[in-house]
């Protein structure tokens, strides 16, 4: 790893991170991400560039507005650094290849997934139908670890003429379809139990971005542990602190308020950077 590079790599992706951070408070609320220009979501005045420099300008104005005092969120120097931190991790996993790249789109959409479901519960097409279609575009020039459809292919006797790019295309469609019907059943199965929404559409279409993105053999491990995650997260809502009097009390798994875009994302950050080395030792338990 080259350390300058790295470093490099580390400020565009708190430029990224910037640029995520003006997609996330404006593409829920329906406003352009290009003008206007940064403002202050207290008193509307623009921020001046010297002000708008990503986590060093959070610092320095000692987390509050310029012009009017207002507390700016922590979450706007969480998305930046974790954007760099995430982009430096996927050069140091990566190297410096194509893959590299298309890793860092991924980390991209999914910071900012995660953020605009935490912050509103919305996963917004802005983000993932983009997503979808780049990642079928991507797959054919970068391709997906596709020994699962090899797998499959296999199992089914069914002998493969394909080439290597024209695979990796199949196993990001195959992914996707997989990722998407598997929660739209979960989310069909829970509607007609309670005849509420568990997962929503955001959710499976989430899904099938990261199923584009990643490939079957990795989108398998997310569909496993996101569901475990936020059931988990959705236990420990159970056992907080008594509720005062009057408010009701969370009384279901999957209710709406376990922001399940979060834990996809979560999911499948952990899949891209380490779903190897855990479907290696999965597999070893066996072999
Ligand atoms: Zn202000």
């Amino acid at each position: 790893m080259d350390p300058i590079l790295a470093v490099v790599i580390f400020i565009v992706g708190l430029v990224f991170g910037s640029f995520l951070n003006v997609c996330i408070s404006r593409i829920p609320r329906g406003l352009s991400v290009i003008a206007p220009r940064s403002f202050c979501p207290n008193c509307t005045r623009p921020i001046a560039a010297r002000d708008n420099i990503p986590v060093i300008s959070w610092i320095l104005l000692r987390r509050r507005c310029r012009s009017c005092g207002h507390a700016i969120s922590l979450s706007y120097p969480m998305v930046e650094l974790l954007t760099a931190i995430l982009f430096v991790a996927c050069y140091a996993s990566f190297g410096q290849t194509r893959m590299a790249l298309k890793a860092s789109i991924l980390c991209f959409l999914l910071v900012g997934l995660i953020f605009m479901d935490a912050e509103t519960g919305l996963l917004p097409a802005e983000f993932t139908y983009p997503g979808i279609a780049l990642g079928l575009l991507l797959a054919r020039t970068i391709p997906v670890d596709a020994s699962g459809t090899d797998f499959l292919m296999r199992e089914f006797g069914v002998r493969s003429t394909f080439s290597l790019s024209a695979t990796s295309f199949l196993d990001a469609l195959i992914a996707a379809l997989f990722g998407a019907a598997f929660f739209f059943l979960a989310w069909a199965g829970y509607y007609l139990v309670r005849k509420r929404d568990g997962v929503g559409f955001g959710d499976i279409a989430m899904m099938a971005m990261v199923g584009t993105l990643l490939g079957l053999k990795l989108t398998l491990l997310v569909v496993f542990l996101a569901p475990v995650m936020a059931s988990l997260y959705a236990l420990t809502l159970f056992v907080r602190p008594p509720v005062p009097a009057g408010e009701p009390r969370p009384t279901s798994f999957l209710v709406r308020e376990v922001p399940f875009g979060v834990f996809l994302g979560i999911s499948a950050l952990i899949s891209l950077f380490l779903g190897q080395g855990i479907w290696r030792w999965y597999l070893s338990l066996f072999l």
